[in-house]
C-alpha cells in the first residue's frame, strides 16, 4: 500500500504529522499532488474544536493547488494528468430547494473538501473531477492558493450594491478583509478604508494604498471625515466580531448597505434601531458561485499586489508553527503549507 505524509487533526488543538494511506480513486475522481495549501480562518475554528461539522480524524485544507497525477474517469473530461489545478471545494446535494434554484453554494447540507472530507494538508488529495479548476500556465501555484479566498471576496462584492465611485469601509484587515478591500477597489470603489486592530496588518493595508484606521481607537469620527461627513456607502464586515457588528451601523451612510462577510461563531448584537431609523440594508454572503472563480482567476492575473497577502510558507513538518502563528494574527496574513 502506498502511503503519504499528512497533517491530521486529531481533536481540539491536536495536529499530528502522520504517515497515512495514499487515497485510492473511485470513478469520477482525480489524484492531485499538492504543491501548496493555505490555512483558512475556518481551519482555525476546526483546530480549536469550534467547527459545527468537522469530525476528527480529519486532514484539513480547502485552499490548495497542485498537479493532477492520476485520473479515474469514465466520461469525457478536459482534466488530464499533468494539469496544474486548484479546486472549488464545495459539496452540494443537488436536490434541495437552494440547489434546484441555482443556489448550490448555499445548499441546505453544504459541505467542503477539507472540512467534511479529507483535504489538502497532505502530499496527495483526491477530489471529484468536477471540482477541479485548471490554472493559467503563468499563474504561480503558491499565488493560486488565493483563488478560493478571492472567490469569497468576489462574491461579497458582486452580491453587494457597490457602484463605481462608492466609498467603502472594510472592518477587519486579515486575509479576507484585505482581499475584500482589493476587490472593492478593482470593482470601482473610489475610497476604501480598512479598520483593523493589528498594527502590522494596518501597515500592510497602508502599503497597498488603502486608508487605514485602528478599529480599537474609535474610528467613527475619522470614517465620517473621510467620507464627506456622511458615512460610507457600503460597510463590509470581515472580522466576524461583535464590536465590528455594532460599529457597522454607525459608520454607514443613511440608506447605506452592510455586507456580512465575516463568519460569526455565535449570534451577535446589531443595532436594529439604527437599521430602522437610517433605512439601512444588511445582506449576508457565503462562499462563492462558479462565476466568482472566473473573476478570481482574472484578478490574480491582473493585480500584482495580491501576492502581498501571503505572509509565510512552511513545510508540513512545521504545521503546528503555522497554526500558532495564524492564531496570534498580529504578525501573519495568509500562511501556506508546501508539502
Ligand atoms: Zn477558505
Ligand atoms: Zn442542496
Amino acid at each position: 500500500m502506498k502511503t503519504m505524509q499528512a497533517v491530521v487533526w486529531q481533536g481540539k488543538e491536536q495536529l499530528v504529522l502522520q504517515e497515512v494511506p495514499r487515497p485510492t480513486l473511485n470513478s469520477g475522481e482525480v489524484l492531485i499532488k499538492v504543491h501548496y495549501a493555505g490555512i483558512c480562518g475556518s481551519d482555525l475554528g476546526i483546530y480549536l474544536g469550534k467547527h459545527p461539522r468537522a469530525k476528527a480524524p480529519l486532514i484539513m485544507g480547502h485552499e490548495f493547488t497542485g498537479e493532477v497525477i492520476e485520473t479515474c474517469l469514465e466520461f469525457e473530461s478536459t482534466i488530464q494528468v499533468g494539469d496544474r489545478v486548484t479546486v472549488n471545494p464545495l459539496i452540494s446535494c443537488g436536490h434541495c430547494q437552494p440547489c434546484l434554484t441555482g443556489n448550490a453554494h448555499v445548499c441546505r447540507s453544504l459541505g467542503l473538501v477539507g472540512i467534511d472530507i479529507d483535504g489538502g494538508f497532505a502530499e496527495y488529495v483526491k477530489v471529484e473531477a468536477t471540482k477541479v479548476v485548471k490554472l493559467p500556465s503563468n499563474l504561480p501555484l503558491d499565488l493560486a492558493c488565493l483563488v478560493e479566498p478571492v472567490a469569497v471576496t468576489s462574491h461579497a462584492i458582486r452580491k453587494s450594491a457597490l457602484k463605481a465611485g462608492d466609498t467603502v469601509a472594510v472592518l477587519g484587515g486579515g486575509p479576507i478583509g484585505l482581499l475584500t478591500a482589493i476587490t472593492a477597489r478593482y470593482a470601482g470603489a473610489s475610497e476604501v478604508i480598512v479598520c483593523e486592530i493589528s498594527e502590522s496588518r494596518r501597515e500592510l493595508a497602508r502599503s497597498l494604498g488603502f486608508k487605514v484606521l485602528d478599529s480599537a481607537n474609535n474610528p467613527e469620527e475619522e470614517v465620517f471625515k473621510l467620507s464627506g461627513g456622511n458615512g460610507v456607502d457600503i460597510v463590509y464586515e470581515a472580522a466576524g466580531a461583535p464590536a465590528t457588528a455594532l460599529l457597522a451601523t454607525r459608520i454607514v451612510k443613511i440608506t447605506g448597505q452592510i455586507v456580512v462577510v465575516g463568519v460569526f461563531k455565535e449570534p451577535s448584537k446589531i443595532d436594529l434601531q439604527a437599521v430602522n431609523f437610517r433605512e439601512l440594508s444588511i445582506i449576508g454572503v457565503r462562499v462563492y458561485e462558479p462565476r466568482d472563480y472566473e473573476v478570481a482567476l482574472h484578478m490574480l492575473g491582473q493585480l500584482k499586489e495580491i501576492e502581498h497577502v501571503i505572509s509565510h510558507q512552511f513545510p508540513l513538518e512545521r504545521a503546528q508553527e503555522g497554526f500558532d502563528l495564524m492564531l496570534s494574527t498580529a504578525n501573519s496574513m495568509k500562511i501556506l503549507f508546501a508539502p
